[in-house]
C-alpha cells in the first residue's frame, strides 16, 4: 500500500491577488518539487470531491456555511476578513479542500491506502465553527476527524498541528470533545494570538519564542507531545501541516530547518504505527516560500510513503 496523493485544479483557481501569500503557486511547487523527486509517480493520485453541506456541518454552523456560499461572488474579490478573500472559485475550492479530507480518511479507514496527503487549499486550521479567518474558510481536518467520529465510530482521535500559527479554529471546534486530542507546537506571541493558556486537557499547545530552532521545537514534542500521545493513544492521526515555521519563510520568525520536518514525521508514524495502525491524514496548512514548502512537503510525503 502507498501514500495517497489528494489535490483537485479548483484548488488552483482560488485566488486572492497577485501579492497574497496564500497564492496557487503553493501547489504548483509542491507538485514540481514531487516530481523532480521521481515520487509523483509512487503516490496514488486522487482527485478530491466536493465536500456535502452534511459533511461540513458536523463542524460549522448551518448559517455559517450558508453565509459563506452567498458571499461567494460573481466576480472580483470579497474581503471575508483582511486577509482572507473569495474569488468566484473559492467557494469550490473550499468544498474540494474539505472534500479531501473525507475521502482521504474514508481511503485509510477502507484500507485502501497507508495513509494519505491532502495538497488543497484554502487551509482550515484558523476556521472556526462559524468564523472564517487566516486565509482559512472551511476547517478541512476537523471535517476529516468529524468524518472519522460518525462514519467510523472512532473514539479517539489525535491532531498534531506544527503549524508556526496556532490552530485557533481546530481548538475551538473540538474544545469540549472527549474523543480528540489536539498537540500543537506555534510561535508566540504571534497571530492569532491564543493558544498559550489553554483551557482544557486535551489542548496540548506548546508556545515557542520567536527564533526557537529545530532543537526547541525538537524538545517540545519530545517532552510534551509525546507522552501525551502515548497516554491517548489515538487510533487515527490528523496532521495540520504547515511549513511555515521554516526558517526561509519570511510569514514567521522561527528556524525550523528541512530535516526538521523529517523529523516530526518520522516521529508521527512511529506514533500511528505503535497505536494507530499506521493511520495517517495530513492535509496542507501554511508554508509560504515556495522552495521550503516545496522540499519540505516532498520531505514529509517521501516519510509517509516509506516502510
Ligand atoms: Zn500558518
Amino acid at each position: 500500500m502507498q501514500t495517497a496523493y489528494i489535490t483537485h485544479p479548483d484548488c488552483l483557481k482560488h485566488d486572492m491577488g497577485s501579492y497574497h501569500p496564500e497564492c496557487p503557486q503553493r501547489l504548483v511547487a509542491i507538485q514540481n518539487q514531487l516530481q523532480a523527486m521521481g515520487l509523483l509517480s509512487q503516490l496514488q493520485h486522487y482527485d478530491a470531491p466536493l465536500a456535502t453541506t452534511e459533511q461540513l456541518a458536523r463542524v460549522h454552523t448551518p448559517d455559517y456555511i450558508e453565509s459563506i456560499r452567498q458571499a461567494a461572488p460573481a466576480a472580483g474579490l470579497v474581503m471575508l476578513d483582511a486577509d482572507t478573500a473569495m474569488n468566484p472559485f473559492t467557494w469550490n475550492a473550499a468544498l474540494r479542500a474539505a472534500g479531501a479530507a473525507v475521502l482521504a480518511t474514508d481511503m485509510v479507514l477502507n484500507e485502501k491506502v497507508n495513509n494519505a496527503f491532502c495538497a488543497v487549499r484554502p487551509p482550515g486550521h484558523h476556521a472556526e465553527s462559524d468564523r472564517a479567518m487566516g486565509f482559512c474558510l472551511f476547517n478541512n481536518v476537523a471535517v476529516g476527524v468529524a468524518h472519522a467520529i460518525k462514519q467510523y465510530h472512532l473514539q479517539q482521535i489525535a491532531i498534531l498541528d506544527f503549524d508556526v500559527h496556532h490552530g485557533n479554529g481546530s481548538e475551538e471546534i473540538f474544545r469540549d470533545n472527549p474523543h480528540v486530542l489536539l498537540c500543537s507546537t506555534f510561535q508566540h506571541p504571534f497571530y492569532p494570538y491564543c493558544g498559550a493558556d489553554s483551557a482544557s486537557e486535551r489542548m496540548i499547545n506548546v508556545p515557542l519564542p520567536r527564533g526557537a530552532d529545530g532543537k526547541v521545537f525538537r524538545k517540545a514534542v519530545t517532552d510534551i507531545w509525546l507522552p501525551a500521545l502515548d497516554q491517548f493513544k489515538p487510533e487515527m492521526i490528523f496532521v495540520s501541516a504547515g511549513f511555515d515555521a521554516h526558517r526561509d519563510d519570511e510569514m514567521s520568525q522561527l528556524q525550523l530547518i528541512d530535516e526538521d520536518y523529517v523529523w516530526i514525521t518520522q516521529q508521527i508514524k512511529a506514533i500511528a504505527n505503535k497505536y494507530a495502525h499506521g493511520r495517517i491524514v495530513s492535509v496542507l496548512e501554511g508554508g509560504y516560500d515556495l522552495n521550503a514548502l516545496g522540499r519540505c512537503v516532498a520531505a514529509h510525503i517521501r516519510m509517509l510513503n516509506s516502510d
